[in-house]
């Protein structure tokens, strides 16, 4: 019986599914690339997901940490990796050894502490390259690249046997292309991420839009947040082709929401967004 009742999106091949509100819970789980951006509460459909890929330490992004890991090895799963902003490590370790003290047994956990720029493998092909945002201390984001071989232009044109005797020679007939498939920006206040050509491209971005209304501008300012017209400024320069928002609130009703998001984004750049949120499964 899942614990909650999460949004589902599919694009092409890739479902994402999740939570989001802000304060409250934020999960971002995309199964077929085994990993899971945030852990929230750690609700049931993400357990099985060997990838949790934190980006900061507020409760509303990371509480569930210890039911993650605890529901694993209940249920004869590794530990999995968690992926976690260096400074964290430690505080983290100390919370989920108090939490096995609590709870009698001892929770193994396979914390892997992150700065930006660093590069972790996820799969054979795949890999998640991290990012700064501006929001908590040593607060960072995920972009989950796929590794491709694409044949040089001047080997295009050749047959199998010919390319298995160069191969044979020793010849590289081909080099590395990266296919950036998803950026996760967590928590953040306005970045100019444009600066940053695998955000720039890939093909699936996860924003946060906190704040609507037009005074509450100072407030995404102080909580390192993003407010509306900083998100419009933001995916102007992007080129990604969904654009899925997170960490909406309650304040604000979801057809409101859509409707400033319709006056503030051109046409183009508004068909391309979906709210999280307004995925939720009944
Ligand atoms: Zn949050
Ligand atoms: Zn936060």
């Amino acid at each position: 019986m899942p614990s909650h009742n999460l949004a589902y999106i599919k694009i092409d091949e890739l479902e994402i599914i999740g939570y989001s509100v802000a304060g409250e819970e934020t999960v971002v789980a995309m199964p077929q690339l085994d990993v899971c951006f945030d852990v929230g509460k750690a609700p049931d459909q993400i357990i099985p997901i060997n990838h949790v890929l934190l980006t900061h330490g507020h409760m509303d992004h990371a509480a569930g940490v210890a039911y993650y890991l605890s529901h694993r090895n209940f249920s004869g799963q590794s530990p999995g990796t968690i992926l976690i902003p260096e400074n964290l490590v430690d505080p983290l370790r100390d919370i989920i050894d108090a939490w096995g003290r609590l709870d009698g047994n001892k929770i193994s956990a396979n914390l892997v502490g992150v700065k930006a720029g660093d590069e972790y493998p996820i799969k054979p092909n795949l890999f998640t390259r991290v990012f700064p945002t501006k929001h908590s201390r040593g607060s960072v984001g995920y972009c989950v690249i796929e590794k491709r071989k694409k044949i040089k232009p001047e080997y295009a044109q050749l047959t199998g046997s010919q390319i298995v005797e160069l191969k044979r020679q020793g010849i590289e007939i081909d080099y590395p292309l990266e296919i950036p498939i998803v950026t996760y920006l967590g928590d953040t206040q306005y970045v100019d991420f444009s600066q940053l050509k695998y955000i720039v491209e890939s093909k699936v971005l996860i924003a946060e839009c906190t704040f609507y209304d037009a005074e509450h501008a100072d407030r995404a300012q102080a909580g390192k947040h993003m407010h509306i017209s900083e998100f419009a400024a933001l995916v102007d320069k992007l080129q990604n082709e969904h654009i899925i928002i997170t960490h909406t609130t309650q304040r604000t009703p979801m057809r409101e929401i859509r409707k400033m998001l319709k006056e503030s984004l051109s046409p183009e750049k508004f068909s391309r967004i979906i709210l999280l949120m307004d995925k939720r499964q009944k």
